[in-house]
């Protein structure tokens, strides 16, 4: 009993630190908001990068011909082939092929990671089959590349730091697009990149590309960012750059998510005050990123009466085997604290984008869509409906109902073929 109750004290801190009332959310929000303004005043004018993505054309749906795009930015990347066929009959044909990438080969050198990725895109190339569309023309890629990058053009931009599992240190400062570049060369594949986007960019164009109303594209997946549309004239640290349009994208970088880490410190930190876990060795509790996000969701939403789910999940993971039902209702409670926070905040940082670019306000007439691509989102249901139900606390009924999430499932891929699309030389 004095093991349980010490347990317990660690979930009621826990609960507290972790406690996001609405009116934090709302100073969250404007803070935002106000950091986003004043990121775009000059470089490194906020602790929120304002990147800009040098994507001022869309796609609208006109665009015709078979376009390719290449998603790296996770423990996966993915290659895909879109065949567009214009305004009415939009996406004719999709496939998509996903190569996870040898752990080695995220902190060796650049050559080799590029290489890697060039040789899989031209077996996915070879497989195109008959093919008379490039008999004159060279085909174009579009590349997401989801890490830090200063922009210089839509075809150009060099990489600021690596994020989440990669470090290959040759390649900070290079040119992502001249090493991929090269790399496809290397590889006989005779392939144009004619836009670097990051997936946050994809998702918007993909969002808005089948709903005009899309004005924000957000990823919730291994790590967390958004991009949204900005105008031009609000943009200072632009300067002479204005492009055409007047409109830019703009992407701001959040911190990543680690929500089964966090889960896994809370369960060690109990684990090394009491005996709720019985006599437990600690190798496994005590490795890093062990418990995977994945596997809180399933503990979360674990469903039978003796939470059998969360058992086999600590028994598989933690090695923590013999817990009672009480103890298993703990976990659930953390992996419930840490989930709600990190919905919550992501809700307050959409809010933030939203009173940033003025919309989702009481008598907006204009819907403002927030398209949102990425594993947490699509799969941590729990995760979703928290996210949303924020969303509609923090703005309110009334202004609530001219903003709408959806899912822009895989935008990050299909937004950089669209966007390839839009910026083809042979347009
Ligand atoms: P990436 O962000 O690497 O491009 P994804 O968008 O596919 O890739 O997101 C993968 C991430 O989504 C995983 O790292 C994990 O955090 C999360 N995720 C995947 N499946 C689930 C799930 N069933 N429950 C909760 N989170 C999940
Ligand atoms: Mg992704």
């Amino acid at each position: 009993a004095a093991a349980v109750a010490a347990a317990e004290q660690v979930v009621v801190a826990l609960r507290e630190e972790c406690a996001t009332p609405a009116a934090r959310l709302d100073e969250v929000a404007a803070a935002m908001a106000g950091e986003m303004a004043a990121g775009l005043v000059e470089e490194g004018g906020s602790k929120i990068k304002m990147i800009v993505s040098y994507v001022d054309n869309l796609p609208n749906g006109s665009e015709e011909g078979l376009f390719y795009a290449l998603d790296l930015g996770g423990t996966n990347f993915r290659v895909l082939r879109v065949q567009l066929a214009g305004k009415e009959r939009r996406v004719v044909k999709r496939e998509s092929r996903e190569v996870s990438i040898p752990p080695h080969l995220m902190s060796g050198n650049s050559s080799e990671l590029f290489g890697f990725i060039a040789s899989a895109l031209a077996r996915f190339v070879a497989d195109e089959g008959h093919n008379t569309v490039f008999n004159d023309r060279q085909r174009e890629l579009g590349f997401t590349f989801s890490f830090p990058v200063r922009q210089t053009s839509i075809t150009s931009g060099t990489l600021i730091k690596w994020t989440k599992a990669f470090s290959i240190d040759d390649a900070v400062g290079e040119d992502v697009v001249a090493e991929l570049q090269t790399a496809m060369e290397k590889q006989g594949l005779d392939m144009r990149v004619s836009a670097l986007i990051n997936d946050t960019v994809g998702t918007l164009a993909a969002g808005s590309y089948y709903d005009e109303d899309v004005v924000v594209g957000v990823i919730l997946g291994t790590g967390s960012n958004a991009a949204y549309l900005e105008k031009a004239s609000a943009i200072p640290k632009l300067e002479g750059e204005l492009p055409k349009s007047g409109n830019m994208i703009f992407e701001k970088l959040i911190s990543g998510m680690y929500l089964g880490e966090i889960v896994r410190r809370v369960l060690l930190k109990i684990s090394l005050q009491c005996s709720i876990f019985g006599n437990l060795d600690q190798t496994k509790l005590k490795t890093r990123f062990i418990l995977r996000t994945p596997d809180i969701s399933a503990m979360h939403r674990d469903g039978t009466p003796d939470l059998r789910i969360v058992a086999e999940k600590l028994a598989d993971n933690l090695k923590i085997t013999d817990t009672s039902l009480e103890t298993r209702k703990m976990v659930v409670e953390i992996c419930d604290i840490v989930t709600r926070r990190s919905a919550r905040l992501a809700a307050a940082g959409i809010v933030g984008i939203l009173r940033k670019i003025g919309r989702g306000v009481p008598g907006d007439k204009q819907k403002s869509v927030i398209a949102i691509d990425g594993g947490l989102y699509e799969h941590y249901t729990e995760f979703r409906l928290c996210l949303e139900t924020t969303l509609t606390e923090l703005l309110g009924e009334e202004a609530s109902k001219s903003v709408a999430v959806k899912l822009a499932n895989d935008g990050s891929g299909l937004g950089a073929a669209l966007i390839a699309a839009a910026h083809s030389r042979y347009l």
